[in-house]
């Protein structure tokens, strides 16, 4: 199956020299590659350095800033070695033309440093330069060698990204001897393409990035990264563009039902919709009337109300006979959408219901039987769920809320639970478009741009945790005035324990300050009582609810109107959005008070001041990637854009616009991948673990 050259680039890691088994497992959290498996020579190939060091740099003792890494050509000088037995650290004074200069050494073997660094003789030294108290000192050089040696020292070291317990060096001798195992590709883009740009092939791009000869090489706008970035976001818009084929020539149902559920689903709503909630149901319906699958993106801001959106257009689906799925990413998303459409579903004859991770055996049994026997129209769940073994009598439709990493994969297996299964993605996440590319693919969009009547903008303000008594004091007097409050407290993963500690300290001084019953949500609690929890909090027996982020996504009580974020300058702007967005859903005036804890940093401070001047999430989704680059706006830890090792969605949004035509034009030309540039494309596709599609074009 996959193509023989690539063989020495699939092999695990552990077997370049120097990479043990242990060694081999920090390789893999550093790098990536697929969970569960060793990483492979590949995976590491794509480390890319982020700097570099130049030992070009020779600016004279002097001249040597603070900081600076430079190579010395000296004359070594006095030895003043500490005391037996003293933690001092040993001393060699050093001087050239211009200055003096101290190297210094903790715990080194005194014979060795004597040798090394004999009086009287000219060394060249490289290292780092540290000024201390107007002297400049060097800790253990990196290098030194005597004048006739000093050949032996690369001009130009790349900085790989470390983590613990992996040495720089281990890491570069890997990667030598990685680099030599790399094949001669066939060329897989397009030759008047490649002329055009006047980029490198793959495995050159690839040498001069580990062997950079400038710091330049290595932005993202060189002729190496984008080489390397294009090949990666045209593997994934090629994946993506063959599922998508395969997905319209398995064919879906048209589905033109009289519209009548609809209908008595729209009108049990207690308002009205929306221009842009129309605009969207009747584009779904006509997405549904057609004899392809619906592959369709719901995008609107927090609050837009796509719930609604989803619901009306499975009825669509659901007066057919077919049945629905709507797919939650968390159990307490789950619940409250249950609770939030049964009231409708009722009045309009869907029969409803929930399957979650926590349901007994018993129970999950009565409801796949339920589902098989098709006596239930519409069912809600987490995604975990449905990506195990749920089947179904006739699954018609899948709505997918909040999916941020949605991959080839589940989506494949989502495909298989149905005939023709027809998919709309929901997302609150407000995705710049080149995201919307690079994550899903050229996928149709339909936008809430509008929001509900009569929402009023959020007003905001920062405060420094040091006026905690006073917000507390003004949480007070809007309970007293009846209105609802979210005080929510920050997840730190690295210590949960604190975190804990943190979120139950604060509902204990908000309890005693206001002298009433709190509510309190975390994510160490059953799903019960986080349900009793939220549900006094709604019905507005409790007036409070502390509660660590798990409430960032979806949760909806439309009459809370304050939100109180401790420790804001520990969240992404997409998450204070999120945040935010828990208010503001009914008609009265909302606030937000981001608490946080200065100093504030740089980026900080300037994501508090964004979230200060505007309500406006694709403004703030735009500005987001400007700060952080895509990670962040999809809520994922790692920096750069998920899913992606080399190509950025805020650096190469214009190779990824290239890349998706390219792949289309490809399929068009060679659907089955089986000209030249075909074979050569489908290296590229395992290159970058997109390989998964390959398998489609048999099934086809
Ligand atoms: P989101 O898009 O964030 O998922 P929801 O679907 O949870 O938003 O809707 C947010 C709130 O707005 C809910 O309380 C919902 O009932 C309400 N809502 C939805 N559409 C409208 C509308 N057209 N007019 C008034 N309220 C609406
Ligand atoms: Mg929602």
């Amino acid at each position: 199956m996959r193509p023989p050259v690539l063989d020495p680039l699939f092999a695990p890691v552990s077997t370049l020299p120097g990479i043990g088994p242990k060694i081999a497992k920090l390789v893999a959290g550093l790098v990536g590659g697929q969970p569960n498996r060793e990483a492979t020579v590949a995976d590491l190939l794509f480390h890319i350095p982020h700097s570099l060091i130049d030992r070009r740099h020779k600016p004279g003792i002097a001249y040597s800033e603070n900081g600076d890494i430079v190579t010395l050509d000296v004359i070594i000088g006095r030895h003043m070695a500490p005391p037996r037995h003293s933690k001092a650290p040993y001393k060699i004074m050093a001087h050239d033309d211009t200055g003096q200069i101290t190297f210094v050494f903790f715990h080194a073997r005194r014979d060795w440093l004597e040798k090394t660094f004999p009086e009287g003789e000219r060394r060249i030294v490289s290292g780092k330069v540290e000024w201390f108290n107007d002297r400049p000192q060097m800790v253990h050089p990196d290098y030194s060698l005597k004048p006739e040696e000093a050949a032996q020292m690369p001009a130009i070291e790349p900085v790989y990204p470390l983590t613990a317990g992996l040495a720089s060096k281990t890491l570069q001798k890997a990667m030598k001897a990685a680099l030599e195992k790399l094949p001669v590709f066939p060329e897989w883009l397009n030759e008047a393409y490649l002329q055009k740009t006047g980029w490198p092939d793959f495995s050159e791009a690839l040498r001069t990035l580990h062997a950079p000869r400038e710091r330049e090489d290595l932005e993202p706008q060189s002729p190496y990264m984008q080489r390397l970035a294009y090949d990666e976001l045209l593997a994934s818009q090629l994946a993506l563009a063959m599922v998508r084929a395969n997905m319209r020539t398995l064919g879906g149902i048209s589905r033109t039902p009289s519209g009548t559920l609809q209908k008595a689903v729209i009108n049990a709503l207690p308002f009205e919709l929306t221009a842009s909630q129309a605009t969207a149901i009747k584009e779904i319906n006509e997405d549904l009337a057609e004899p392809t699958r619906m592959l369709r993106l719901l995008q609107g801001d927090v609050g837009a109300g796509k719930t609604v959106v989803a619901l009306a257009t499975l009825a669509q689906v659901i007066e057919t006979g077919a049945q629905g799925a709507l797919m939650a990413p968390t159990e307490i998303l789950a619940r409250q959408h249950y609770a939030s459409i049964l009231p409708l579903c009722e009045k309009a004859g869907i029969r409803l219901a929930l399957m979650t991770g926590k349901d007994t055996q018993k129970e999950r049994r009565a409801r796949q039987e339920q589902l098989d026997a098709g006596e239930i129209d519409l069912v809600v769940g987490t995604h975990a769920l449905f990506q195990g073994s749920v089947t179904f009598k006739n699954l018609g439709m899948v709505v997918v809320d909040e999916q941020h990493r949605f991959g080839v994969h589940q989506r494949l297996a989502l495909s298989g639970k149905g005939q023709g299964v027809d998919v709309l993605v929901m997302t609150a996440t407000p995705i710049p478009r080149t995201l919307v590319l690079t994550c899903f693919g050229d996928m149709d969009v339909s936008r809430l741009t509008d929001k509900p009547a009569g929402r009023k903008p959020i007003k905001t303000v920062s405060v420094s945790l040091d006026r905690l008594d006073e917000i507390i004091g003004r949480v007070g007097s809007a309970i007293a005035n009846g209105q609802k409050v979210y005080w929510v407290c920050p997840l730190v993963e690295e210590s949960e324990k604190i975190d804990l500690a943190a979120v139950e300290d604060r509902h204990r001084v908000l309890e005693h300050a206001l002298r009433q019953r709190v509510s309190l949500v975390h994510g160490r609690m059953s799903a019960e009582e986080k349900d009793a929890a939220m549900s006094d909090f709604k019905s507005g027996l409790t007036k409070v609810l502390v509660a660590t982020t798990v409430i960032e996504v979806g949760v909806d009580v439309p009459d809370a109107t304050i939100i109180v974020i401790e420790h804001a300058e520990r969240f992404g702007l997409a998450q204070l959005h999120q945040l935010r967005g828990r208010v503001g859903r009914g008609d009265k005036p909302s606030s937000c008070v981001l608490l946080y804890k200065g100093p504030l940093g740089e980026t900080a401070g300037a994501r508090l001041n964004i979230m200060r001047e505007t309500n406006d999430g694709f403004l703030i989704a735009e500005e987001d990637l400007k700060l952080r680059g895509g990670g962040e706006i999809l809520g994922t830890r790692q920096s750069g854009t998920p899913g992606f090792r080399i190509a950025r969605a805020d650096e190469h949004a214009d190779l990824m616009e290239v890349a998706r035509d390219d792949a289309r034009l490809i399929l068009e030309t060679d659907p089955e991948l089986k000209s030249k540039r075909g074979e050569a494309l489908r290296c590229l596709l395992y290159l970058f673990g997109r390989d998964a599609a390959i398998r489609l074009l048999r099934a086809g």
